[in-house]
């Protein structure tokens, strides 16, 4: 006698849904009937910066989805969510197709923050990673050393700028921030440190300037003040798709999962990772969440399907996070301490291939 199957459809393969379909034969033997839907490659966060500013090969970062899912028995449909029917419990994908499910997981990962700016579409953004690998290439474009602004000083946008301004085809790089200070979530010393090693690159670092419009050839601020350049980035910091809003399953901070990685009001529907808004405390939008979540996802996956009570997420309180700076450099912060120097990047390629590469094959 064949058991009825349980239809678990994964929603985007992110960091969390990766691992499950490195383990899609327990989900199977659990009872479900897994799909997912998904683009056919994923791209690592953690070597973005350096595939995007040309240091590093796009394939470096790149994971055979299609692949995985083959390998792993899973069907997948290569296309993205783009509507949801939490009462029929139905998706509907962009290439049309509807697709049912009994337990549905996001893991759709996030956009750049809506800014409060008018900004022209010629204008790069460092998420999708699918988009911020065009920088390479709209460099080279410009003809001659390309002047570069990019708007944002958080993590992300200290990455860009430290790697742009050893780009050879750059000419100049501004690095505008709305606040007082660049970096301020890292620690004192490790800030006066990449200011300095910015300074020494020639970066222009502008802070309190509060950008009102990225138009297409300059930075206008609300005063009128104009910083030109050939190309702009916004790195203006992570926010969970508009598409989850969109189909009432949260807001701009993205899902809401209690510990248990469930939605409040639809036990059926987990989320992970950046598109997540964990409710018992906020989390940084970064990897080693999305990471961390995946096996406890799993367990949750297969402990409902038993019946079982669903085991909670703890997350770290210090996370370590390392910046690649380009030039063979990093920053390691964990907490209040920090490092910076040649060992912190190789010590950031070590843990990023280690996982690529469990990733693959
Ligand atoms: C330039 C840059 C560098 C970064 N470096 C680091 C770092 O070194 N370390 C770190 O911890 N964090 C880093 N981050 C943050 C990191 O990118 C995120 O925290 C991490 O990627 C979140 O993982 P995730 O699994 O939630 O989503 P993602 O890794 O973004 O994966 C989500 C997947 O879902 C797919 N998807 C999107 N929309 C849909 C849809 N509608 N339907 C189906 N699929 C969809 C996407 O194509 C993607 O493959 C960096 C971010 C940026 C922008």
């Amino acid at each position: 006698m064949t058991l009825p199957r349980t239809d678990l459809l994964l929603v985007g393969a992110g960091h969390g849904h990766l691992h499950l379909l490195r383990h899609a034969g327990e989900l199977v033997a659990a009872g479900y009937r897994v799909r997912l839907l998904a683009p056919a490659t994923f791209d690592y966060s953690g070597v973005a910066s350096a595939t995007a500013a040309g240091g590093l090969s796009v394939e470096e970062g790149r994971t055979d989805v299609c692949g995985l899912a083959a390998r792993a028995g899973v069907d997948h449909t290569v296309a993205t969510l783009v509507g949801l029917d939490t009462a029929r419990r139905t998706a509907t994908t962009s290439d049309g197709t509807e697709l049912t499910y009994d337990v549905l997981s996001l893991n759709v990962g996030s956009v750049v923050a809506p800014s409060g700016m008018t900004v022209h579409p010629s204008t790069l953004t460092v998420k999708p990673l699918s988009g911020l690998a065009d920088l390479d290439p709209r460099i080279r474009r410009v003809g001659r050393p390309a002047d570069v602004t990019v708007v944002g000083g958080g993590a992300s946008g200290l990455e860009l700028a430290a790697h742009l301004a050893v780009h050879p085809d750059v000419g100049s790089v501004h690095l505008v921030e709305a606040g007082e200070r660049i970096g301020p979530d890292l620690p004192a010393g490790a800030r006066r440190r990449l200011q300095r090693l910015l300074a020494a690159r020639g970066v222009q670092v502008l802070t309190g300037w509060q950008v009102h419009e990225v138009a297409e050839r300059a930075v206008v601020r609300a005063d009128g003040t104009t910083l030109p350049h050939d190309l702009a980035l916004l790195a203006t910091g992570l926010a969970a798709p508009g598409l989850l809003a969109d189909v009432g399953l949260g807001d701009r901070h993205g899902v809401p999962v209690r510990a248990t990685l469930q939605h409040p009001d639809h036990p059926e529907i987990h989320a992970v990772g950046d598109c997540a808004h964990f409710l018992p405390a906020p989390l940084p939008r970064i990897g080693v969440h999305g990471v961390r979540q995946g096996p406890v996802l799993l367990c949750s996956l297969v402990a409902r399907s038993r019946g079982a009570a669903l085991p909670v997420y703890e997350p770290q309180r210090h996370a370590l996070a390392i910046l690649d700076l380009g030039a063979g450099t990093g920053l390691a912060v964990r907490g209040r301490w920090w490092w910076c120097g040649t060992s912190a990047l190789r010590l950031k390629r070590w843990i990023d291939r280690r996982w690529i590469r469990s990733h693959r094959a």
